[in-house]
């Protein structure tokens, strides 16, 4: 894979953009996540929840503006399935940005020079990553997990913050359903029309036969969303790894965040999300 760790040399020497999705926490300690992924050499450290905001527009406008079936493409299992097993749904599928994407080109414009570095739970994103202009490189947890180890990097270590994108409330993203829950989608499609859904068994299922008041499907791949994504080494539950996310999510709450490391709309205007 071009994208792959294999063309990435750690420690980093050079402009690097570590962008973590947010289901990290069910792998890694925030904050000091941040702090050891400068020591393997990334010079900044973001999170993909502005990214997820700003999709959740996109959501927002196409779910207003659209009659019939919207499925969400933020996870590449789901996207990559349907075009494999089911192509009759491919048009279906919402030309939407994934936070990653999304996420990949805020920081080009941020910072022009750096590369970008997805940190992932799992091995669709790198499919994804080989499409995308904006996203320049794709390393999964449980490699990350090994560098770390190489380098002799603790576990814990100096609590710093991310460089930039604050936005606390798409933190659950990793979870089933969190994009219905945080797209505020209401006026725009009735509650008994959206399907929440994860594993992609239930979901072939369901679109063998698919209930035709469903408009909207907000479908992941794994079980319990990303936090059960196959480049998870943590042994803990599902509900368990759900409960982490959501302490983020309330700790994050109550974190002050200083104006220029916000998730600000207006620094993402003109940037296109959608097709
Ligand atoms: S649900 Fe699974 S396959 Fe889909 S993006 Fe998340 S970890 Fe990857």
């Amino acid at each position: 894979m071009k994208k792959g760790i294999e063309n990435l040399k750690f420690p980093l020497k050079g402009k690097y953009i570590a962008m973590l999705a947010p289901s990290f926490v069910v792998e890694f300690s925030y904050a000091s996540i941040i702090s050891r992924l400068k020591k393997l050499g990334f010079d900044k450290v973001v999170e993909l929840t502005f990214g997820a905001k700003m999709i959740n527009r996109e959501y927002y406008k196409k779910l207003k503006n659209s009659k019939g079936l919207v499925i969400a493409s933020p996870c590449p299992g789901i996207v990559e399935i349907i075009k494999a097993k089911i192509p009759k749904y491919k048009k279906y599928l919402a030309r939407i940005d994934s936070p990653m994407v999304a996420t990949a080109k805020i920081c080009k414009r941020f910072y022009p020079d750096h590369k970008t570095v997805f940190i992932s739970p799992c091995h669709y994103k790198k499919i994804e990553a080989e499409k995308s202009k904006d996203v320049d490189f794709v390393i999964d947890y449980k490699q990350l997990n090994k560098l770390f180890v190489k380098f002799k990097i603790p576990k814990y270590s100096k609590r710093i913050y991310f460089d930039k994108f604050y936005n606390d409330y798409t933190k659950i993203y990793p979870l089933s359903g969190g994009l219905g829950k945080t797209a505020h989608l209401k006026g725009t499609i009735k509650k008994e029309e959206i399907l929440v859904m994860d594993g992609i068994a239930n979901v072939l299922k369901f679109l063998k036969n698919p209930e035709p008041k469903i408009r909207f499907l907000d479908v992941l791949f794994c079980i319990g969303g990303c936090i059960g994504g196959p480049c998870v080494s943590s042994k803990l539950s599902i509900e368990a790894r759900k409960k982490k996310v959501l302490k983020y999510l309330e700790d994050s709450k109550k974190e002050d965040i200083p104006e220029p490391r916000k998730g600000l709309i207006e620094k993402a205007k003109g940037i296109k999300f959608s097709s």
